[in-house]
């Protein structure tokens, strides 16, 4: 599924490329990634483009963000209009949610733990990691064409990315546990500093668990660390924090609001 094709040149530039595999990943190279990345998912997919939609997800996204301390990157929020529940962070702060996490989650705390989860994997540089992980353990075909981009510039693998492209994001997407942990407590934190309620990581996490024993895992939670561990250890960091009645975890209807207009659309879009 990962597989991609590959020329010699390809090949050769990404071992040129190994050679320095000791240098990281940096936060410029990051960031061309990025907007290479999602300029090119942007034009092949359709998204979300609804203002109502889209405005309310990146509005629960910048309040976030404000308590999240200082980033090198700017964020992105889209929605992509499928039915599964899933989420997905791109380098550099590009975060596609699936409708159906919208249309999954009973209250805006619970979207706002999957997005403040998904922020955490960027800002964590749980993404640049894992590509230097690809670098070090000659993981690299799978996301040679990423490689290429960086030593090539944009256009050198046009062919390659049109194929791989979403491929490469998925093994970037795939998270060790103490990656999947850290992210968890991330969104623990940022959720509570922003005044939402943070059991709303918890309870969505419960939600995903019942789905579970249906016919679509999401890639969201992945199979490790197991599911009932990260909901007790979420409800552990939720113990910890000071008591406060104000957090927020329904916003008068508004989620409901915009649940309604993707329903209406949903229609619209195959998955
Ligand atoms: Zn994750």
């Amino acid at each position: 599924m990962l597989g991609m094709p590959f020329t010699r040149a390809l090949r050769l530039m990404i071992c040129g490329l190994l050679a320095a595999a000791c240098a990281p990943l940096s936060v410029d190279q990051e960031r061309s990634l990025g907007a290479d990345f999602s300029r090119d998912f942007n034009r092949r997919t359709v998204l979300v483009r609804d203002p109502a939609v889209t405005r309310y997800v990146s509005a629960i996204g910048r309040r976030l963000l404000e308590h999240a301390g200082p980033q090198p990157f700017t964020y992105r929020f889209h929605v992509v209009p499928k039915t599964g529940i899933n989420a997905f962070a791109a380098p550099a702060g590009y975060i596609y949610i699936y409708t159906g996490t919208i249309l999954e989650a009973r209250n805006v705390s619970e979207l706002a733990g999957v997005m403040a989860h998904e922020i955490g994997h960027v800002a964590r540089r749980h993404i640049a990691n894992n590509f230097n992980r690809a670098l070090a353990t000659n993981l690299l075909h799978q996301v040679g064409v990423v490689a290429a981009e960086i030593t090539a510039g944009p256009g050198a693998a046009d062919t390659a990315r049109a194929l791989g492209g979403l491929a490469a994001m998925g093994y970037l997407n795939t998270f060790s546990r103490e990656a999947e942990y850290e992210a968890d407590a991330f969104a623990v934190q940022v959720m509570f500093k922003a005044g939402y309620d943070p059991r709303g990581l918890a309870t969505f996490f419960e939600t995903l668990k019942e789905k579970k024993g249906g016919r679509s895992v999401p890639a969201f939670l992945s199979s490790h660390p197991a599911t009932s561990a990260r909901i007790a250890n979420t409800r552990r960091m939720i113990e910890g924090l000071p008591r406060d009645a104000r957090l927020e975890r329904h916003d008068n209807g508004r989620l409901e609001q915009v649940q309604g207009i993707l329903r209406k659309t949903a229609g619209k879009h195959r998955r």
